[in-house]
């Protein structure tokens, strides 16, 4: 089956009793027993499983190529449940480029576990190998970045993480599997925010772990069942019907970010643009080999440098919205530094590049004459 007809059909079967094209809203905690311990049907507890997530969990696996999908309450909850697989004196080696909940999750609520945590550029294959040692259980990779736009190459970084018998995980949230698949290149866990593109709408918290290994996403499933930060049935709804216009709203997203990049790489008080899809981008070649399409989030700085240049282009725009989060069918914009990235300690934040003048756009897929005008106006 190709990607445009999984998204809409993979691991998909039309409800039992009643043919219900979509799964219906299962919205139960519980399902009767004929007998202690002999459910009437395939559930016992909505913890455990529940049709509608089920539905969302099958369709998870299918459009990553995974044996097994699982949805939790938010890509945050997704990462920690991951993380439970790891013990003290274990080691992590992640990218230094990292969401900035990621790097809290990582840095603060772990500090204290005994997990030790190492943060490079994964660009750096031979420092990337050099902290490797018999302690090391992990590979933690986002590709590309938020909000910079770094890449890492998934096929170069799986050799690696296959000699030395590592896991690899990447967080494919900006990519999605419409752009990049992860697993077929080697990895063997994706993670998402399901907030953004999968749902797609702005209306839902979610978030994702696909594996490609069946044994490990059932030991996974047991950490998902044993911790409880599942998805509810409402929300699983949400996301599953997102998931079946992905690759039409990537598409758009992709003409629509390209167009925003070429715009803002030729405006006079712009200074750097960073869009995996630009021929000077540092990571072009990386895009263009592991990815189908450059996506539809942009960033870029201002020539003078100003913060107050960012914030009263921030304050001008009326089509995109200054909000947090991306993703979604609107354009919306940010502020890394005063936003996003906030969590992340000033020094760390400057030394990898996230700047006072820097801005995140992401384009959603409205008319395009409509979101440069806007952009226009807002320098002005
Ligand atoms: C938003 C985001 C997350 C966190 O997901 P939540 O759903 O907000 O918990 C993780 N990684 C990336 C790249 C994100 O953009």
């Amino acid at each position: 089956m190709k990607f445009n007809t999984k998204v809409i059909h993979g691991n998909q079967h039309h409800e039992k009793v009643t043919g219900a094209v979509m799964p219906p809203v299962f919205q139960t905690s519980t399902y009767a027993q004929k007998s202690p311990g002999i459910p009437v049907g395939d559930y016992e507890y909505s913890r455990a499983a529940n049709p509608t997530r089920q539905a969302l969990e099958d369709a998870l696996a299918s459009i990553e190529n995974g044996a097994r999908g699982l949805a939790f309450a938010s890509g945050l909850a997704a990462t920690d449940c991951l993380l439970r697989l790891f013990k003290a004196g274990d080691e992590i080696i992640a990218m230094d480029d990292l969401y900035g909940g990621t790097y809290r999750l990582f840095t603060r609520l772990y500090k204290d576990s005994g997990i030790k945590f190492h943060f490079v550029d994964m660009n750096d294959l031979d420092k990337f190998q050099s902290l490797i040692n018999e302690n090391t259980k992990l590979v933690w990779v986002e590709t590309p970045t938020n909000p910079l736009m770094k890449l890492a190459d998934i096929q170069e970084i799986a050799k690696i993480t296959k000699k030395h018998n590592l896991l690899f995980a990447v967080d494919n949230t900006f990519a999605t599997p419409y752009l990049q698949k992860p697993l077929d290149l080697g990895a063997d866990i994706v993670m998402h925010s399901a907030t953004k593109y999968l749902g797609g709408h702005s209306d839902v918290i979610a978030g994702a772990l696909i594996i490609k290994d069946k044994t490990l996403g059932d030991e996974l499933h047991f950490k998902q069942f044993a911790t409880g930060g599942t998805l509810g049935p409402m929300d699983s709804f949400l996301v599953l019907r997102g998931i079946k216009t992905l690759h039409l709203r990537v598409q758009r997203h992709c003409e629509n970010g390209e167009k925003v990049a070429n715009f803002l790489a030729n405006h006079p008080d712009v200074d750097k643009v960073f869009y995996p899809g630009l021929p000077d981008h540092p990571f072009h070649e990386i895009a263009k080999k592991q990815m189908s399409g450059f996506g539809g989030m942009v960033s870029f700085t201002f020539k003078s440098g100003k913060k107050e240049d960012a914030i009263s282009f921030l304050e001008k725009l009326k089509v995109f919205t200054l909000a947090e989060s991306l993703g979604g069918v609107e354009s919306l914009a940010n502020h890394p530094a005063l936003m996003t990235h906030a969590s992340i300690p000033e020094d760390k934040r400057l030394e990898v590049g996230i700047t006072d003048d820097l801005v995140r756009l992401s384009t959603g897929v409205e008319d395009i004459d409509d979101l440069l005008a806007d952009l226009e106006q807002a320098f002005r």
